[in-house]
């Protein structure tokens, strides 16, 4: 069968995990409950793996394609009959700190909202230090590009991703209302502009979907301070957007936690048109369906190319 992803080792970069223990409280955007989550370093090669700890025996999922459950409006995974909601801002987080393992404890059966983006993630991981360990960075390389379309309502929904030394992400967006600027995105994402571009970027609802939201148990916990909110014209936060086209990065920072459920960091050229968290697990999922076939093969290394630091640490980006 013809391969179009396999996994390599990088040879010039190591994985890293936290090196601290971080805590985390917060209301979850879509049950409205509290809940905490405690974020641990896990050795190498151990990828992302969410614990739930509240109920018993404790429920271990896998950050992994294969156990996503539900993609309405977020993304779930569970396992075992324990689900964790709306994983997506933290593994964007995650992904954007560099951090290829870690364990992440759950006290409750959602991820705290926090402000509505990575950030509050983002800054903790880079404040408490990642640690290097001594195994090399895996990578899913995309040798022939792979191609997502969703015909079912013929709404121009698709995603591809194709061959690249880099992992680039180009987003169109195509949103009927005047507040939200549709457009594209394009961009080279590593971890440095992770933080500036795209971490700060909060989800967002519109106000005539709440009420039908809440009738079906989501979107319970969602506020101006978790949240923009749209009525029919306008943003509603009184402190306005934090980037002009805030909306399309959002859309941009849940794709790249959607996307870290493979388990793995992608070398490929992503293109997303008006993509959700349905579609971009089919995609991770048709992803790890091929390193299902290939085995994993090295990287020839450069000649006398001694390791680097990986490609965040160098970067310490200035905490506003
Ligand atoms: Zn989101």
């Amino acid at each position: 069968m013809e391969n179009f992803a396999i996994l390599k080792e990088e040879k010039n970069e190591f994985q890293c995990t936290v090196s601290d223990i971080l805590f985390f409280k917060g209301i979850g955007l879509h049950t409205g409950k509290e809940s905490s989550v405690v974020v641990k370093p896990a050795k190498a090669n151990s990828g992302i793996t969410f614990i739930r700890k509240d109920i018993k025996p404790d429920v271990i999922i896998k950050a992994d394609a294969g156990n996503i459950c539900s993609t309405t409006l977020r993304t779930s995974i569970g396992k075992n009959g324990g689900c964790i909601s709306t994983v997506e801002h933290l593994m964007s987080a995650l992904w954007g700190a560099g951090i290829d393992n870690a364990q992440v404890e759950v006290y409750g059966d959602e991820i705290p909202a926090m402000d509505g983006s990575a950030r509050v993630f983002y800054e903790a991981f880079y404040e408490s230090g990642i640690k290097e360990l001594n195994k090399r960075r895996r990578y899913i390389e995309i040798l022939k590009q792979v191609v997502v379309a969703d015909n079912a309502d013929n709404a121009g929904i698709s995603i591809a991703i194709y061959p690249s030394d880099d992992f680039e992400i180009s987003y169109i967006m195509d949103f009927n209302h005047p507040a939200v600027a549709s457009g594209s995105f394009n961009m080279k994402i590593d971890g440095f502009n992770f933080y500036k571009e795209i971490s700060h970027a909060r989800t967002f609802g519109f106000l005539k979907d709440v009420e039908y939201l809440k009738k079906n148990g989501l979107a319970l916990g969602g506020s101006l301070d978790n949240a923009l909110v749209l009525d029919e014209t306008s943003v509603l936060n009184k402190e306005g957007l934090r980037y002009k086209d805030e909306f399309i990065r959002h859309k941009v920072l849940d794709l790249i936690g959607d996307l870290y459920l493979s388990g793995y960091r992608i070398k490929g050229r992503v293109v997303a048109k008006k993509t959700g968290h349905d579609i971009n697990s089919k995609l991770v999922k048709k992803l790890n369906g091929f390193l299902n076939n290939s085995k994993l093969s090295d990287r020839t290394p450069a000649e006398n190319k001694k390791p680097q630091a990986v490609p965040n640490a160098g970067a310490a980006p200035q905490f506003a």
